[in-house]
């Protein structure tokens, strides 16, 4: 399993959101599956469709993130 990057600055750190505005640390696999980064956090409720970069401004579909 390889985690996806960002297509701009190629890292792996992003971050999804739900509507009350919180924020849970993810990482994507390259069957695009969004993965929470620490242990025991549920993604349930947040917005598994728009994936925001950590490392820039980038954000976007999961299926626009690239392997390197
Ligand atoms: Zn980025």
């Amino acid at each position: 399993m390889k985690k996806l990057l960002c297509p701009q600055c190629k890292v792996s750190a992003l971050y999804v959101k739900n509507g009350q505005g919180d924020r849970r640390s993810v990482y994507v696999t390259d069957d695009y599956r969004v993965v929470p980064r620490n242990d025991g956090e549920s993604l349930e409720g947040f917005d598994l469709e728009t994936v925001y970069c950590l490392g820039c401004s980038w954000s976007g579909s999961p299926r626009r993130l690239v392997l390197r």
